[in-house]
């Protein structure tokens, strides 16, 4: 009885096998994990986003439910929560994109450069801004100079 079911169980094992290396196999979208801020529910939150293709900022947050999610910055002289929308070049020879003005946000509140991405504390997802506004730095929208 045994010698009849060895058989079979051997067929299990290899096609469990196969299954596993497949699995394996196929490659995994590649994603990255980034800190996200949502400027209406007022929570930093981690978010995986695609590691390839433009992201539009804003994106849709899980918190607000509306497009409402942005990088975000900290700055570490005042302490002060940004959101931060990057510079999206309008062409491939655009020069405004290698301007560091545009490349690098400013504390909306004392104007520091001595900025750093927030922390979410490990373990945790997500993390209240005790702010009663958090102002979004839009690149795009300081070119205009
Ligand atoms: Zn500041």
């Amino acid at each position: 009885m045994k010698e009849k079911l060895m058989p079979v169980i051997l067929v299990i094992i290899i096609l469990a096998a196969l299954g596993f290396i497949v699995k394996q196999a196929i490659p995994k979208k590649p994603v990255y994990e980034t800190i996200l801020v949502d400027v209406k529910a007022k929570k930093m939150f981690k978010q995986e986003l695609p590691a390839q293709g433009e992201i539009t900022y804003p994106i849709k947050s899980p918190y607000s439910g509306e497009k409402t999610a942005y990088p975000v910055y900290k700055c570490t002289k005042c302490g002060e929560i940004f959101a931060y929308v990057p510079y999206i070049p309008k062409s491939p020879e655009d020069e405004a994109a290698i301007n560091p003005d545009l490349v690098i946000p400013k504390c909306p509140k004392c104007g520091s450069i001595e900025i750093t991405i927030p922390e979410i504390p490990e373990g945790k997802k997500e993390i209240d801004v005790n702010q009663s506004e958090i102002p979004i730095v839009d690149m795009n929208k300081q070119v205009s100079k």
